[in-house]
């Protein structure tokens, strides 16, 4: 599986991080990946991505930044060329913990999706009508689990889950 791990020094990262590994140490994870129908803007099915998330031994390294525009909605964000790290943006920590492993979760599906022949993101940086595509579908579920929450009562989030690497200060 996965890991994610946090060297940095901001608690609820370091939370929200260990509250990750739970999640992609779980079966049931997986399990209720591989229940979803289908996924927008992929040829791949749940399944495949679920296998493909649990054989996934890539370690990622979350690393925070502050974004360049103080109204950045952007949570984080995943940057291809450096798939092995997650980025999420300290002007947006101020939220529930599920949402933060949400986030974290989201990033890590890019990083599987960066591992691996298929492809499975979201098409561009706009969340809007994005909630059935694996990263938010999957950040959803972590949201849901973390949070205790049923999936309906979360399902609506991804609309203030952005991730734009181009809102990163260099
Ligand atoms: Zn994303």
């Amino acid at each position: 599986m996965m890991r994610v791990e946090f060297d940095g020094i901001w608690d609820v990262v370091t939370e929200a991080t260990n509250q990750a590994n739970l999640l992609l140490a779980k079966a049931e994870f997986y399990e209720r990946i591989r229940t979803c129908p289908r996924f927008e803007l992929t040829k791949a099915s749940p399944r495949d991505i679920a296998d493909l998330m649990e054989r996934c031994t890539a370690r990622l390294t979350v690393r925070l930044y502050k974004s360049r525009w103080p109204w950045s909605r952007a949570f984080g964000y995943e940057d291809a060329r450096f798939p092995d790290m997650v980025f999420l943006n300290t002007r947006k920590l101020d939220r529930s913990m599920a949402s933060i492993v949400g986030t974290i979760i989201h990033e890590s599906v890019h990083a599987a999706d960066a591992h691996s022949p298929l492809d499975f993101g979201h098409g561009s940086n706009s969340s809007a009508d994005k909630e059935n595509t694996a990263p938010y579908w999957i950040g959803n579920l972590a949201i849901s689990m973390v949070s205790d929450q049923p999936f309906a009562a979360v399902d609506h989030a991804a609309i203030d889950v952005l991730d734009d690497p181009a809102e990163a200060v260099a």
